[in-house]
């Protein structure tokens, strides 16, 4: 078992500077220490007592490339010797030159610092295009953390919105907070995912005054429930019939499934979407993107999009050598994400088997949920609460966590990983599910 004695200490002493000792709530659970990192190096975290941890989080997301990438670090210099303040230049224009060759709806780039952020324009921008206003999301999905994409109203004309946290639904607590705007939500309408007929439903109802539907394309804030077969281009068909802007949260996604996303890899293509985390490589920085025709009205000056660290000239170059780094050997990273990923899942789900547990594991390649359920798959919300256990998914992360897997709920997948460290996943998924069977027993 690992010793925390460093970390405890550094927990005390950053307590005393930083709210909570941690930089995000979600880095930690309440009232213990976050992972204090020393040294970082391709898949492999130290902390300050050495302990070894394997990383299945890559920084909640962006580190696509590991940690302490020389070439990256290379590249980046490289622009701190050339510019580091914050003014238009080439090299923006290359970032999103670059991204409209391999994002397939990115007709028109912007930037914007952080994933909330790039969301929160991108549904602005969906607003001043058609001139509606309610905007649709899902049940379990997740956005950011502002107030207006931080959950939404269940239902039409109902006044409780899915912002407290209900002990029966395990995605309330990402939308808990105190301090929020007391009408922020009520513009938010949410929707089961992979229901065709509700969506049509509330299109029928109320088309003529959305603006936007938001999605995760595979939620894996949401137990990785694939799309069904079918659906997404079901809501394209809905989104254009009904004039509603369909945006694609690609927040996770992006650089992950495939270099263009979860609408390069289905073949589906959004009016908006929106890349950050694993587009800057560990860098603060995000991108949204879209149709020429939906993005003009930022051109025309009607939709107003800014910010001062907007396209940082070194937020541009981490984005140019993330690309360049993925595209080498003909996305050879990609074969190599699909592959880890499917070798975990396999290894995973056989563990499961093999002591009798019914857990499955869902998601994507370069990104997988473990759901504990009697079902073959979990589609939605409605179904993860009806037929998933979550405490039983708490237990099992917090024993791959103290068996040093680091994660977010989620396990997420790079190149830079190994076959040894999908082994050692795989084994530490036996002992963990070992020790829940004998919780039972
Ligand atoms: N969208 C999705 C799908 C996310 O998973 C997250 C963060 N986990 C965000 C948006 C928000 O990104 P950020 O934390 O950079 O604001």
């Amino acid at each position: 078992m690992f010793v925390h004695k460093m970390n405890e200490e550094i927990y005390q002493r950053a307590s005393k500077a930083i709210a909570g000792g941690s930089l995000s709530n979600f880095k930690k659970a309440k009232n213990s220490a976050p992972v204090y990192v020393k040294k970082a190096e391709g898949c492999h975290i130290y902390d300050y007592d050495d302990n070894l941890y394997y990383d299945f989080s890559l920084s909640a997301g962006p580190a696509i490339l590991g940690h302490s990438n020389r070439a990256y670090q290379e590249a980046l210099k490289a622009q701190i010797d050339k510019i580091y303040t914050n003014w238009d230049g080439m090299i923006q224009i290359e970032a999103a030159e670059k991204l409209q060759q391999i994002i397939p709806s990115a007709e028109l780039v912007r930037f914007a610092v952080s994933g909330a952020d790039a969301v929160f324009n991108a549904v602005r921008v969906a607003r001043g295009y058609t001139g509606k206003n309610l905007y649709v999301k899902f049940k379990g999905q997740y956005h950011g953390g502002l107030d207006y994409i931080l959950g939404g109203r269940t239902e039409k004309n109902e006044a409780r919105t899915i912002d407290g946290i209900d002990s029966t639904d395990y995605y309330s607590d990402m939308c808990y907070t105190e301090g929020r705007a007391r009408h922020a939500l009520d513009d938010c309408l949410m929707i089961e995912w992979n229901d065709l007929a509700e969506m049509e439903a509330l299109f029928q109802e109320e088309g003529n005054d959305i603006a936007c539907v938001v999605m995760e394309p595979v939620p894996l804030n949401m137990s990785g429930c694939l799309p069904e077969p079918g659906y997404l281009e079901g809501v394209r068909e809905l989104c254009s019939k009904y004039n509603v802007v369909l945006i694609f949260d690609e927040t996770l996604t992006g650089f992950r499934m495939a270099l263009g996303g979860a609408q390069e890899y289905f073949g589906v293509v959004p009016d908006l979407c929106v890349f950050a985390k694993a587009v800057g490589g560990g860098f603060p920085v995000a991108v949204y993107a879209g149709k020429r025709e939906v993005m003009r009205v930022i051109a025309d000056a009607r939709v107003l999009a800014v910010g001062t660290y907007n396209g940082h000239p070194i937020a541009a170059a981490a984005i140019l050598e993330t690309i360049r780094q993925l595209e080498e050997n003909d996305g050879e990273s990609f074969r190599m994400i699909a592959s880890h990923t499917e070798m975990a899942k396999c290894g995973m789900e056989n563990a499961a088997k093999s002591l009798g547990i019914q857990m499955i594991v869902q998601g994507m390649p370069g990104a997988l949920f473990p759901v504990f359920t009697k079902k073959e798959k979990i589609i939605n919300h409605r179904d993860a609460i009806a037929n998933a256990d979550f405490s039983m998914h708490r237990r099992f992360m917090n024993l791959l966590k103290d068996r040093g897997i680091l994660h977010n709920s989620r396990l997420v997948f790079s190149p830079m990983h190994t076959q040894q460290d999908i082994d050692y996943l795989i084994r530490m998924t036996k002992e963990a599910l070992t020790v829940m069977a004998s919780d039972k027993a």
